[in-house]
């Protein structure tokens, strides 16, 4: 199938074809109809199956559906293990999302708190490293995120084998708890279960 064939706004889909996205991919095909719905979604999925575009998608029409503007706050929030990944999406969804109105920033650490911090308050997206994203939690206990609508943990399983659990953990208990939220992770361990059930609620599967 594609991406025409889903309802996406002609801006995600001006910027799709431009990226020169065309097709879906499993994940993508599997995934994007029940994101779109609001449903909350344990995907198993490895690096390289098309997992990025599967949230990054929904995160694009929701901001366009709800007409989220600079002002209007955090409205999704990205937590991937380690720096490189976080570049990554970042620049995909600046890619694909060039035809949108909002603003999208890195926490990941490498500039001071401060400066991020600024950077945080007037992005709509922000994609995180965990650790850097508590440290900001932590040293501002009102750290806004009231207007979430969407949380992703890409790639729960790495995260949870760095160390990152309880950090993890705190990061979820400091979210409101009126979101969606989409978990990918290549493997299903114990950990990645405890971290789904204290994250999704009543999630659909999807694994390809
Ligand atoms: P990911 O698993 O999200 O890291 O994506 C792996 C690679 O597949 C990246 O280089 C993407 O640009 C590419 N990719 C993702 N979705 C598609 C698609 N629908 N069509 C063609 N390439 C894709």
């Amino acid at each position: 199938s594609k991406f025409t064939d889903l309802p996406l706004s002609q801006k995600t889909i001006k910027g799709l074809r431009e990226s020169k996205y065309f097709k879906l991919t499993d994940i993508q095909r599997e995934s994007i109809p029940l994101a779109l719905q609001g449903k909350d979604i344990l995907g198993a999925a490895q690096t390289g199956s098309g997992k990025t575009l599967a949230f990054l998608i929904p995160i694009l029409e929701c901001l366009y559906c709800q007409q989220w503007t600079r002002i209007d706050g955090l409205g999704a929030l990205v937590i991937t293990p380690t720096r490189e990944l976080a570049y990554q999406i970042f620049e995909t969804l600046r890619k694909i999302g060039r035809y949108h109105d909002f603003s999208a920033g890195l926490i990941i650490g490498g500039k001071d708190l401060k400066f991020e911090r600024k950077r945080m308050d007037q992005c709509n997206v922000v994609i995180c490293t965990p650790g850097r994203l508590l440290q900001h939690m932590d040293e501002n206990p009102l750290f806004d995120c009231v207007t979430m609508k969407i949380l992703v943990l890409d790639e729960a399983d790495r995260c949870l084998d760095m160390g990152f659990k309880q950090t993890m953990n705190a990061i979820i208990a400091n979210l409101p708890p009126k979101r969606q939220t989409l978990l990918f992770s290549a493997t299903q361990t114990k950990s990645v279960q405890d971290l789904a059930r204290l994250s999704l609620k009543d999630p659909s599967y999807v694994s390809v």
